[in-house]
């Protein structure tokens, strides 16, 4: 049992829309410059830091587009997100809630802050992570999973001041509730004042945590304030947390994908050949149909 030591923790870095809708933080790829593998599966992290949204009666987010070749996870922590798809799924992110898209080999969709919220206008956070599938199965069957309350289990931790949410993976026997095509522990943490705990992944698990609320305290020694981003070596198994004020945190740690990357915009797959195909195919229509 050897401690995994924080690496960098890293502020947000400057905001940027995305549509009208999405003022992010992206932590990687693009936000630092670290390479687009150090946290594999996971590619991507934009944060929506927590802000007041102004009333609108046209919601404002991101029109019809497509993604190929990974997944979409969106976690909402204020207000509510309504989506749609061109395989006819819909529904609303609601605070709490994860939607779990599997683009795989090729979707449309649309982003935006539901009706009434947006009327209504008020208190907007959310994360949007991008998880990168296994070449073998980057032209799947697109997939749906509406993580709803019911359905992420909350760890009966031994201590009443800890909450671990399990979105994916497994916390002491409580399964995540997401299906994943590689080995995936996502969970959100709440801790109560004075609460504390411990986590275990493995060494080669790329693993980083993102303060969503407080802040909290790592192995004892680093700091993390909210939405900073601390991102941990790939040596030791065993964090720690603890808190001295109410604070939440987003945990992900995974088994590293050891393939080739081509990213461009919406797409995410192993070659430029493949990126060129992503691009016909989307033109050519095969992402099928979804109205804006
Ligand atoms: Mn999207």
């Amino acid at each position: 049992m050897t401690i995994k030591k924080v690496q960098q923790i890293l502020p947000p870095a400057p905001a940027h829309m995305v549509g009208d809708g999405f003022k992010v933080h992206n932590f990687f790829p693009s936000g630092y410059n670290i390479s687009n593998r150090r946290m594999s599966p996971f590619f991507m992290l934009d944060y929506n830091a927590l802000m007041e949204l102004s009333p609108s009666e046209t919601p404002r987010g991101v029109g019809v587009h497509p993604h190929r070749g990974f997944e979409t996870v969106t976690i909402a922590y204020q207000g509510k997100i309504a989506h749609g798809d061109s395989f006819g799924n819909k529904g609303i992110i609601a605070e709490g809630e994860v939607q779990w898209m599997t683009a795989a080999s090729g979707i449309l969709h649309k982003e935006y802050h539901e009706e009434a919220f947006s009327k209504k206008g008020g208190l907007f956070q959310m994360v949007q992570l991008w998880v990168n599938l296994p070449a073998k199965d980057k032209m799947s069957e697109p997939k749906y999973q509406a993580l709803t309350r019911a359905i992420i289990q909350r760890s009966t931790h031994h201590s009443p001041l800890v909450r671990v949410e399990v979105i994916a993976g497994n916390y002491q026997d409580t399964p995540g509730a997401a299906s994943t095509f590689s080995p995936i522990e996502l969970y959100n943490i709440q801790l109560s004042s004075g609460g504390k705990v411990d986590l275990h992944f493995p060494a080669e698990y790329n693993t980083g945590l993102l303060v969503i609320e407080g802040s909290v305290l790592i192995n004892q020694t680093d700091k993390a304030a909210q939405d900073h981003f601390a991102l941990f070596e790939n040596v030791g198994t065993d964090i720690s947390l603890e808190a001295s004020a109410d604070a939440r945190v987003l945990v992900l740690s995974g088994a590293p994908i050891h393939e080739p990357i081509a990213s461009y915009g919406p797409f995410l797959m192993n070659s430029q050949e493949e990126i060129r195909q992503a691009v016909i195919d989307f033109n050519s229509g095969k992402f099928g149909y979804l109205e804006d």
